[in-house]
Order: structure tokens, then sequence, then C-alpha cells
């Protein structure tokens, strides 16, 4: 890493990304914060133009600045979809300087936007990290959470119901044994108890019996326990 004079504004840092440039003293809108140098590239020169790294400043159709040199500490500096700073880029004077756009507190990570090209180019395909699109990420992230959970409770409660209605259904049945035939054999059992009514209390609990073990066939499980 490249030393800085302590007189500077900012220092290197760890980042979200890796590393980033941080405000060491208050920086005020407007201020100048460093300046994006490095060897001036043309063009026009084969070999120049055959350049090719993630430092390039652009300056016009025939400059560029190639900032991958060490000693440009602005190159430290992250690209940010709500910048802090912006670049101030004088093309007939060959020079981009980094300005505050915002007034900087101490410790807070100075950043620029790069522009649509680099962000096109090198963030969209792996995704933006800076804090405005971390936000977004988190506000999706917590809002997937929340649909989630509503699914989630939805889901418990219409168990809780089928639950509660399978615990009335099944109270009903042990208080009257009968009554767990549905529809048509209810009705016909319903007619058979009536008219064997003056029949024995034996009589009665075998044709009650037959009723439910015909019934348990037909349905599921838990019922078919509860009659057994
Ligand atoms: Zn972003």
């Amino acid at each position: 890493m490249p030393a800085i004079s302590s007189k500077k504004p900012y220092r290197i840092g760890r980042s979200r990304t890796g590393l980033g440039l941080f405000a060491t003293k208050p920086i005020k809108k407007g201020a100048k914060i460093v300046r994006y140098f490095g060897p001036l590239l043309d063009s026009k020169k084969k070999k120049d133009d055959a350049i090719e790294n993630k430092y390039l400043f652009e300056l016009n159709g025939r400059w560029t600045i190639d900032g991958s040199v060490r000693e440009n500490i602005a190159r430290y500096i992250n690209h940010a979809c709500r910048p802090n700073a912006e670049s101030d880029v004088r093309p007939r004077k060959r020079k981009v300087v980094i300005r505050a756009i915002k007034n900087i507190e101490p410790g807070e990570e100075i950043n620029y936007d790069y522009g649509t090209d680099y962000f096109k180019a090198y963030l969209k395909p792996i995704g933006c990290k800076c804090d405005a699109c971390e936000k977004k990420r988190k506000k999706k992230r917590a809002e997937a959470k929340a649909e989630r959970l509503r699914l989630k409770a939805k889901a418990e409660r219409k168990a809780l119901k089928k639950a509660e209605k399978q615990a009335a259904k099944k109270a009903k049945e042990t208080s009257k044994p009968k009554q767990k035939l549905n529809g048509k054999s209810k009705h016909l059992n319903g007619k058979r108890l009536n008219g064997h009514g003056g029949k024995s209390s034996a009589n009665k609990m075998i044709s009650a019996k037959s009723g439910i073990s015909v019934k348990s066939r037909g349905k599921q499980a838990p019922e078919s326990r509860a009659s057994a």
C-alpha cells in the first residue's frame, strides 16, 4: 500500500469489496480530495490502445489515464450509486480530480459514481456492493422473508383449523358413534336405529359397531384408529 501523508484527510482501509479510501478528517462539500492520475494513454498509439485494466479513466475519444499505477491513491476509491464525491474531469487539461459533493465525516468511505460503462462491464455482472444497492438488497431480502413468514403463518392457521375441526368431529363421534356415518349411510343408520328402537341394547350395539367399521374403511387413518 502506498504511504499517505498524515496531513491528507483520508486513509486506505478495509471496505466491503476489499480496500477503499476513508475520510480521516471532515471534508467539505466541493473540496478537492485527490487527483486521479497516471500515464496518459493515446488511443492513436497501438501500444497504448492495447492496454486493458480496471483503472483506465477515459478523458475523451483520444486520451485515457492509466490509473493502475501504485501511487494513484484515487484508484482505491470504490464506486457507489449514491456517492459522496464525483470525478471532476477536465479533458483539456487532461486532468481528473475527485471532489466531495457532500460534507464527508471522518470514518466515512469516499466514493464516486464510476459511470454507466464501468457499471455495465464490471459491476452489474457481479452485483454492485455499494451501500445503496446493499440496502436495496437487504430490503428485498426482508420483504421475501416477511412473505415466507406470512405464508407459513397462513399454513399453520389452516392446519390448526383442520386439527380443530377434526378434534371437534372426533369429540362428536365419541359421544354419538352413529354420527360418524356420513350422508346417505348416516340417514340409513338413523332410520335403522329408529326402526330397531325397540330391540335389545345388545343388538343396538352390534348395529352401531358395524356402522363404524363400514365407515372406518372409507375414511382416513386417524378416524379408524379412533373407532378401533
Ligand atoms: Zn450500487
